[in-house]
């Protein structure tokens, strides 16, 4: 069966909104280091880590000996209702990973459900359904999450169960506030949080729910701080602080093992998953005790935890801490955006350049413009980079309010030798970008 063949029958029986990427998506069916290769025998480098799940790359022999170890004892999982060592192990190294004080640990299946937990957690706390999120954000695709998910790509998908208020802050680069300084643009993000809270809420919100840097949004981010300055208006108002890592976390913004921390504050609340299982399906929530706990009554997750995905997720751990690929990720990253500076500066297709260790966002726009080009809601030049790098091997990502943004997140084992041949076929497949919008 031929990968159009394949397409033909998942176009059928998938839904129409599960994306795709590229006119030919491809089938990946072997994978090993940061490559991965396709049903016709292409082999390419993998610049988005699956979508950040392969946090460490493919077929690293820990993992899939952790992993074959549990399955050898024949449980697969039976049941969250009987005492699992690997989940109790995991939990205490991620509470005390999280720096949260008195932290207790809850595991989903993913980030959708960590985040839909985290929600249901601060509502019952503060016994209030409203909530604040920052605009262009995106957390998850079920009831809770896609409500409070600031961006006009999911605003139609779901009616809401909770009061939402958006704020300014995590995207910059279109702020209204982008021409201050870091200083000044802080003090305006905290005057409308201020401005949202007394305007368009009725004064008794449960939580503040922001991703260091937004995911989907573009790799977009605020000055460093900013998160800091709006827990001091939040603990005014007894607000509790959720910090969605489920793309920032595990040390992949380089400098800091959760993104949250660049902003000088511990939050209430953490969620995450994506990395943690290196490709195993895992999640969770890592909460004060006292929100943890606030819930009456008996709950469970029945895969949430279970023996496999918590052992690849220790195994993962191991890995990542013992060969301090955060520090990888904070010296390649460097690499990577200074070479795409010097990419800018020959093309002005590429608006900004922007990131943190191994989560690096290239925005596209109209040359000359800030405005993100033709083509909404997936605008040319990205489109025109995303085939381009296909072509020469290297599989990027792509997101953003307008679909204009190129986003890497390869595997955190990236060497030098891979960052330079992606930053040549960046160059290529923006000069191609370049030619076509001009
Ligand atoms: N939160 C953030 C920041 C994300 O980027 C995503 C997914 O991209 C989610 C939550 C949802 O995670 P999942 O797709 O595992 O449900």
């Amino acid at each position: 069966m031929t990968e159009a063949e394949l397409l033909a029958r998942h176009r059928a029986v998938l839904p129409d909104w599960l994306a795709l990427y590229y006119d030919e998506p491809i089938e990946i069916v072997r994978a090993g280091g940061r490559h991965v290769t396709d049903a016709s025998g292409r082999t390419y480098l993998d610049f988005f880590a699956g979508i950040l799940t392969n946090a460490i790359g493919y077929g690293v022999a820990e993992i899939s000996d952790a992993v074959r170890a549990q399955v050898d004892t024949g449980v697969l999982h039976t049941s969250t209702l009987y005492l699992i060592r690997g989940q109790v192990e995991l939990a205490e190294r991620i509470a005390e990973l999280s720096g949260i004080p008195d932290a207790k640990v809850f595991f989903t299946n993913s980030g959708t459900e960590a985040n839909e937990t985290a929600l249901m957690l601060a509502t019952q706390y503060r016994r209030s359904n409203q909530v604040l999120a920052l605009r262009n954000s995106y957390h998850g695709r079920a009831f809770g999450t896609v409500a409070i998910t600031g961006n006009r790509g999911w605003a139609a998908s779901s009616l809401s169960p909770v009061r939402v208020s958006h704020v300014h802050g995590g995207y910059r680069y279109r702020s209204p506030f982008r021409h201050l300084s870091d200083a000044d643009y802080v003090a305006a993000c905290v005057a409308d949080l201020r401005d949202v809270l007394a305007t368009t809420t009725a004064g008794d919100v449960a939580a503040m729910i922001v991703e260091p840097i937004q995911g989907v949004g573009g790799f977009a981010m605020p000055p460093d701080g900013l998160f800091g300055a709006f827990e001091e208006v939040l603990d005014e108002h007894g607000i509790l602080l959720i910090s969605d890592e489920v793309q920032t976390g595990w040390g992949r913004t380089g400098e800091h093992f959760w993104g949250i921390s660049a902003h000088g504050v511990v939050p209430d609340v953490m969620t995450f998953a994506k990395g943690l299982g290196n490709g195993m399906a895992i999640g969770g929530v890592v909460a004060r005790s006292e929100v943890m706990d606030c819930l009456t009554a008996n709950s469970i997750s029945t895969f949430g935890g279970n023996p496999v995905a918590t052992a690849a997720a220790r195994a993962t751990l191991d890995y990542l801490l013992e060969h301090d690929l955060q520090g990888n990720a904070a010296k390649l990253g460097d690499r990577l955006v200074g070479g795409l500076r010097d990419i800018a500066a020959d093309h002005d297709v590429v608006g900004d350049v922007r990131g943190k260790g191994l989560m690096i966002g290239v925005e596209l726009v109209r040359p000359g413009t800030r405005e993100p080009g033709p083509g909404e809601p997936s605008p040319a030049a990205a489109g025109v980079v995303l085939e381009e790098t296909k072509a020469r091997g290297l599989l990027v990502g792509k997101g953003g309010l307008h679909g204009n943004v190129i986003r890497l997140a390869p595997p955190m084992t990236l060497t030098a030798e891979e960052a330079d041949e992606a930053l040549d076929v960046l160059a290529a497949a923006v000069g191609a970008a370049q030619e076509e919008v001009a």
